[in-house]
């Protein structure tokens, strides 16, 4: 398609009324212009209750790219801008249904006539674009109850707009607008989807991540710098800590409690990932915990493992199946680098048998024989090396045209 003049953006959160709907569009113009600098003299500008970004030149399906990881933006629509001569819009015309992401098998023409001293009313101009339309496309029908897409032409005084295309945006609420949250990230599948639906959230996340150095390799420590990298793409930065976890996993293991020692070394790591946050501000705990995935999701296990935090704890993928988990892994690029093989620190220790159903009291009293369990605790928030990445490369992740859409599994679809 060629170039298109603007971008409509479409915000999202309808219920947002009032002061708080312009507070959260304030923001996300704000960073949207931020992250979008890079490309020169991009401008925007809110006419008729719409917002829009003037390209000025600048290549679309980079703007376009960049836009789709942009929280708070609901979806947006790349558009064609023309004079008022009828020849002008409907070769425009013909040039937005050209350049559709998706092949239509019908569509319809919507023209809107704000401009009333227009000399053509709106009734000559739908089957004149149309019929443009139609010349340029065989094959392509006319359907105006339920068309695959419809084409808008709004006419004002200061010229034509032209669009069909509704890109999906990555939703939810502007980066950091709701506070602050330590995320626990691992090298799996789940931790890095459960950041990004609590960033999409208006979360802003610090990762957290425990090794045991040397019996986990500096290969597995870089595949959680590069998923961090990977959610710093929707955020542009993100603080991480790496905690050394050695120490503990060794002393813990040495107590003889095989089938507890999942929960025991969980335990330990809520504790230092509270402390963490308390240090750095943030208000809450995120796993990426999925109930009944593994002996430490049972209930009893989670209740186990978080009775050792005050602050909320929260478990985006807690009800969620294991398909639509790995669904958001590839919508937003982290699949590939979650399924590397690096060894994990919890999977050196695991047991034959752990178990399900953890005895709080049980736990109580081995903690309470580990007296060197509090300072090693300390030891190991002290010793905690802490970073921030910025997203300042592409780390190879080209989001499709369709954008950040989060579909549910066949299954779930079928049930609805
Ligand atoms: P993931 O795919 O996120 O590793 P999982 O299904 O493998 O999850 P577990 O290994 O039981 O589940 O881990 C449960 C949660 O505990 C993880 O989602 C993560 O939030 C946290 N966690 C596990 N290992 C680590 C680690 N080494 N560092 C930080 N957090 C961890
Ligand atoms: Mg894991």
């Amino acid at each position: 398609m060629i170039n298109p003049d603007l971008i409509l953006l479409r915000f999202g959160e309808l219920t947002l009324k009032g002061k708080n709907r312009n507070r959260f569009e304030q923001a996300v113009i704000h960073y949207t212009l931020d992250v979008l600098k890079d490309f020169g003299e991009l401008t925007y500008r809110k006419a008729y209750g719409r917002f829009f970004l003037e390209l000025n030149g600048a290549p679309y399906p980079s703007v376009a790219s960049k836009l789709s990881k942009i929280f708070g933006i609901q979806t947006f629509s790349p558009v064609l801008r023309r004079s008022h001569d009828s020849e002008a819009i409907c070769t425009a015309a013909v040039q937005v249904m050209e350049g559709l992401s998706k092949r239509p098998q019908t569509f319809k023409v919507s023209v809107k006539r704000t401009w009333k001293e227009y000399h053509h009313d709106t009734q000559e101009m739908n089957p004149m674009i149309g019929g443009a339309v139609l010349r340029a496309f065989p094959g392509l029908k006319v359907d105006v109850h339920e068309p695959d897409v419809e084409l808008r032409v709004e006419i004002r005084e200061e010229g034509t707009y032209i669009f069909s295309d509704i890109i999906p945006g990555a939703g939810g609420y502007p980066v950091g607008s709701n506070g602050k949250a330590m995320l626990m990230l691992s090298g799996g599948i789940d931790s890095p989807v459960a950041g990004w639906l609590s960033m999409r959230k208006g979360l802003e996340i610090e990762a957290v991540h425990f090794h045991a150095f040397p019996f986990t390799s500096e290969r597995a420590k870089q595949k959680v710098i590069d998923l961090s990298l990977h959610l710093a793409g929707y955020t542009r930065k993100i603080k991480v800590h790496m905690v050394p976890f050695t120490e503990i996993q060794t002393r813990l293991n040495a107590m003889g409690q095989p089938n507890l020692m999942i929960t025991l070394m969980r335990r330990a790591m809520f504790r230092i990932t509270e402390r963490l946050a308390d240090l750095n501000g943030a208000k809450a705990l995120v796993t990426g915990e999925s109930l009944g995935q593994v002996a430490s999701q049972t209930l009893p296990s989670l209740n186990a493992i978080g009775s050792v935090v005050d602050m909320p704890l929260l478990r985006p993928l807690i009800t969620m199946d294991k398909e639509d988990i790995i669904r958001i892994a590839h919508r937003i690029g982290t699949y590939d680098t979650s399924i590397l093989p690096y060894e994990d620190c919890c999977t050196l220790f695991v047991p034959k048998s752990p178990s399900t159903n953890p005895n709080i009291n049980v736990l109580e009293r081995i903690e309470g024989r580990a007296a060197w369990l509090e300072e090693e605790i300390e030891k190991a928030v002290k010793d905690t090396e802490s970073f921030m990445l910025s997203h300042l490369f592409d780390t190879g992740y080209a989001p499709k045209q369709e954008g950040i859409e989060v579909s549910l599994s066949e299954d779930m679809e079928r049930f609805f």
